[in-house]
């Protein structure tokens, strides 16, 4: 993606209102971040842990979205990230929503979806095992650009509620 400054992630939320904005801190390695390889940013507010934060181009522009993490439950279970399909001990996929952008965020809309706790998915489809027996490069290719998309339509479904 192309490289985004702090002004300009700060300006790039569609569902963060000055409150939200006040609180944000930006993900303390951003100037160690990786642009070319990078298809979008996520991170977990470093200061309120309950705040996470997604930056996606949608059509070219840097597009983000405040997310509430759900309080911790305490659910054993493994579970499954939506964004990047990743299994996770049950701790570590945690529910979290976006308030929706415009006239529905103001009447208080969200839209929910599990994710990897610590925003991490990114990583996880790129580091997270070797290929398989019987996996090919193509498909953990696959797998980084479903992610990448995932996160990109969930990011559009924000932004075009109504
Ligand atoms: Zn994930």
């Amino acid at each position: 993606m192309q490289e985004l400054t702090a002004d300009v992630i700060r300006a790039s939320f569609v569902n963060a209102d000055e409150r939200d904005l006040e609180i944000l801190d930006l993900p303390p390695d951003l100037m160690l971040a990786d642009w070319f390889h990078l298809d979008f940013l996520a991170w977990r507010d470093p200061a309120t842990r309950s705040r996470c934060y997604a930056v996606v181009e949608l059509d070219g522009e840097p597009t983000g979205v405040v997310l509430r993490v759900a309080a911790s439950s305490s659910r054993a279970r493994n579970g499954i990230c939506n964004i990047c399909r990743t299994m996770q001990p049950g701790n570590q996929v945690t529910m979290m929503s976006a308030r929706k952008g415009g006239e529905a965020g103001r009447r208080e809309e969200s839209i929910g979806t599990y994710m990897c706790a610590d925003a991490s998915c990114h990583q996880n489809v790129r580091i997270a095992h070797p290929l398989a027996p019987g996996e090919f490069r193509a498909d953990v290719d696959f797998r980084i650009d479903s992610t990448a998309r995932r996160m990109r339509d969930f990011v559009r479904r924000v932004r075009d509620a109504d």
